[in-house]
């Protein structure tokens, strides 16, 4: 889950990171008042869940309230890549003397958490990692240890900060990995931490991604959840406990088991086929989840053909079969289709299967191409 700029600043600001005094708009009306309140020039900035706001006009820097309220009318009436913006972070203008960055993830390879500097702030650090990879310094940090004052004084080092910011920026480095810690984070980072004019440090910007699995001990992180961001397929599949995620392929898959779907995912890539996206409907079938799931795939129009693969172990056969014939019951589509069901009760519901007019394929290997000669419109 992703949360706004404005919430991964307060969110910063509680672990002694210093950000630019401000408040959230819904209203034009409201970013004028709060442009009232901070007094001089302002920057009206959009909270939508993509970066390079910026370059798409969501970021303007204004003199008066005025001003304030006519911007902020205008970006909230934009669609930044695709996404409505609904609110307006109205924050006190920054001088600006140089930008840097700083981020924290984790490195699966290292198994434990790095933080990661660079002169070259302000621009998205995957561009400098592609651009100027030289420019980019990383330190891992032992999760028992946690972040050594060393490692952000390396950091500081090798970016060349000026002497007289190392104290501000250890004490930034450090509130930056207590707030990735504590709040289960999969990613903190300031983007672009600035040196003002008159010389402090100052986090202009702030990401966090937290994690899905860990918000059960952060439920008021998880109320900051902005349903308007989201894609609707994801928000309802989430509703119903199914994971999926959208591909760019034709042949929608339905599998129970994550590592199954990956698999059939990759036996539909070995036959020359593409998978239209990854969804796994988790143990025990119910009709009302496999008819949730046919709706979110089906609500994807590059779909062309759809393949179930099904292996029954808990979940018994015949009860997902019904699941899916119920649900296509409900959800009638002309979409063609072929089922691949093993185990636990497979006669039963192969039969039942049969018994209605749907095409049943013995191994994931011949569902896979069936599915494929379907999506290209042979019978
Ligand atoms: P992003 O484009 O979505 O990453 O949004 P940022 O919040 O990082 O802002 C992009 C850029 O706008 C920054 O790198 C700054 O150069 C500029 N910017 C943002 N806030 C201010 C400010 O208060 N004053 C000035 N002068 N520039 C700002
Ligand atoms: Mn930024």
């Amino acid at each position: 889950m992703k949360l706004h700029e404005y919430q991964s600043k307060q969110m910063f600001e509680e672990f002694g990171v210093p950000i630019p005094r401000g408040r959230v708009a819904m209203t034009a009306q409201e970013a004028r008042s709060i442009a009232e309140e901070l007094g001089g020039r302002v920057v009206i900035k959009s909270q939508v869940l993509v970066g390079g706001r910026g370059k798409a006009g969501g970021i303007r820097l204004v003199d008066s309230p005025e001003e304030a309220e006519e911007v902020a009318t205008q970006i909230l009436g934009m669609t930044i890549k695709g996404l409505p913006v609904r609110r307006v972070l109205v924050d006190e203008a920054a001088n600006i003397e140089t930008e840097i960055y700083l981020g924290i993830t984790n490195d699966r390879a290292e198994r434990c958490p790095v933080m990661i500097a660079s002169a070259e702030g302000g621009v998205e650090i995957e561009e400098v990692a592609r651009t100027h990879p030289d420019k980019i310094v990383r330190v891992w940090i032992d999760p028992l240890l946690g972040s050594r004052e060393y490692q952000a004084r390396y950091l500081a080092a090798t970016i060349e900060l000026p002497r007289d910011h190392w104290r501000d920026f250890l004490l930034i480095a450090q509130g930056l990995f207590n707030a990735f810690t504590e709040n289960d984070a999969t990613l903190a980072e300031i983007n672009p931490l600035v040196i003002t004019a008159d010389g402090r440090l100052l986090a202009l910007d702030g990401k966090v991604v937290l994690d899905d699995n860990a918000l059960f001990r952060h439920t008021d992180l998880a109320e900051l959840r902005d349903l308007d961001e989201e894609q609707p397929e994801e928000r309802d599949a989430r509703k119903y406990g199914l994971s999926y995620v959208k591909l760019d392929g034709n042949i929608g898959c339905m599998v129970n088991g994550a590592g199954l779907a990956m698999a059939t995912m990759d036996v539909i890539h070995l036959f020359g086929g593409k998978p239209a996206n990854f969804l796994d409907i988790g143990g025990g079938a119910s009709a009302e989840k496999v008819a949730a799931a046919i709706k979110i795939i089906l609500r994807d129009p590059s779909v062309e053909a759809m393949l179930f693969n099904i292996f029954g172990g808990i979940t018994r056969g015949d009860e997902v079969a019904r699941g899916i014939l119920s649900a296509l019951e409900a959800t009638p589509t002309d979409i063609p289709m072929v089922i691949r069901l093993v185990g636990t009760n497979e006669e039963e519901g192969r039969q039942l299967l049969t018994d209605a007019n749907f095409e049943t394929a013995p191994s994931l290997a011949e569902a896979a191409k069936r599915a494929i000669e379907l999506s290209k419109g042979d019978q």
